[in-house]
């Protein structure tokens, strides 16, 4: 019989538990490098000024109401999030050959696209997530019952791409296996594959036949779509989860997109919409239809050209501010002449910065200094301010000697 002393504690979330120590840190000097979420120079959170525009013309429309969106979500977000993914002029619209429903954010998105590989693909074949990959990933995809493998992908010794050991994985993968990719500013490591590197990847995955599953949290924060424009260039049928928790600074909103985009040819568009009404299905009974608000919000800029002038100069604010921490954090610790290399601190792209700190500095780090991050080294980089930069920096050099 089913009782609840039979269930064990689970552990806790590792992400969310550093916050709760964080919070509970009485320090003045506390530095909080951990969740992958903008702060403005204040450490506070940063409400976009675009989004508090669309907000405000939202909640003043004498029209707005709260019924239920269609299962699938806004029509106005789904297909302006299509353009910002594959391009507007991309002939996978033209042809009809993308579906997109509106999702909980990218985490709903990863595990609708989970879950749907899992149910749909006659072979249910293996997942390759990236080592490291954002926590997450593991249980999304285990949850649906895909099995796990992982692919090389950061060198500890350059803390860059190791880009060698990732193709021969993807190599010796069986063919036809899921390829997890990180479209842009990869979690954790904020380390991406060049131009070029990405078009060898595509070219190896099209020998072995693997389906490509990219994930975009970041778009805006360092390049753009373009990896998965390249690949529906190339042809291949693949799909995307999309957040925009990041770019629009709408985290508990709950905002992204699920797309499924299948390649050309005569029967594209009507075996994509199979695609689509088999997703419907799995999204009503999963979660009915998605949340309203924040789609509306997203919807509103992505659709009128000036607003959406303005979200890029806010996503220029935010990452051109994430730039200077990166510049700034390496200028200090090579002043300090911090023993090692902190080249990969302005080389690394986006949100985070994969240090190379081992766990044991990492913890001196939290007991001594009251600076909190996750323990494989990964910084939040919008966690520094110009207040607390040098206190970082004094901070690495003393545990790292
Ligand atoms: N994918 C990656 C790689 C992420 O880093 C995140 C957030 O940290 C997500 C997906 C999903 O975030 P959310 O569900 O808040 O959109």
């Amino acid at each position: 019989v089913f009782t609840a002393s039979t269930v064990a504690a689970a552990p806790e979330d590792p992400l969310f538990g550093l916050m709760k120590a964080y919070r509970e840190d009485p320090s003045d000097k506390k530095v909080d490098l951990g969740i992958g979420a903008y702060r403005d120079n204040n450490a506070k959170p940063w409400v976009l000024p675009v989004v508090k525009k669309a907000d405000d013309a939202i909640h003043n429309d004498p029209n707005l109401n709260h019924e239920y969106l269609s299962i699938g979500g806004l029509p106005d977000l789904t297909a302006a999030a299509q353009k910002l993914i594959v391009g507007a002029d991309s002939p996978a619209i033209k042809e009809k050959r993308i579906c997109t429903l509106q999702t909980i954010s990218g985490t709903g998105a990863v595990h609708l696209g989970g879950l749907f590989l899992s149910k749909f693909h006659p072979q249910k074949p293996t997942i390759y997530l990236s080592n490291p990959t954002w926590a997450n990933h593991n249980q999304i995809f285990s949850n649906v019952g895909l099995k796990i493998a992982q692919y090389p992908y950061f060198s500890a010794k350059t803390k860059g791409l190791d880009f060698d050991g990732m193709l021969s994985a993807l190599r010796a993968a069986p063919n036809g296996s899921i390829i997890l990719l990180h479209a842009c500013a990869h979690n954790p490591t904020g380390v991406d594959p060049t131009e070029d590197q990405w078009r060898q990847i595509a070219t190896l995955m099209r020998e072995r036949a693997h389906f490509p599953f990219f994930d975009t949290a970041y778009q805006g924060f360092a390049s753009d779509a373009w990896a998965i424009r390249y690949f529906i260039e190339q042809g291949f049928e693949l799909c995307v989860a999309q957040s925009f928790a990041k770019n629009f600074g709408l985290y508990g909103e709950r905002t992204g997109a699920f797309h499924f985009v299948s390649a050309g040819g005569a029967d594209a568009s009507a075996a994509n919409a199979n695609v689509a009404s088999q997703l419907a299905i799995l999204q009503r009974s999963e979660i009915s239809n998605p949340p309203a608000y924040g789609a509306r919000i997203a919807a509103k800029v992505l659709n009128d050209p000036q607003l959406f002038k303005e979200w890029e100069d806010d996503l220029r604010t935010m990452s051109g501010r994430i730039l200077e921490m990166r510049s700034g954090l390496r200028e200090r610790l090579e002043k300090r002449g911090t023993p090692g290399s902190w080249e990969h601190i302005t080389s690394q792209i986006g949100m985070f910065s994969f240090t190379g700190l081992t766990e044991t500095q990492v913890k001196a780090l939290r007991d001594k200094w009251h600076v909190y991050m996750t323990k494989n080294g990964r910084i939040s980089m919008a966690g520094l301010n110009t207040n607390n930069i040098d206190y970082f920096a004094e901070a690495v050099d003393s545990v790292v000697r």
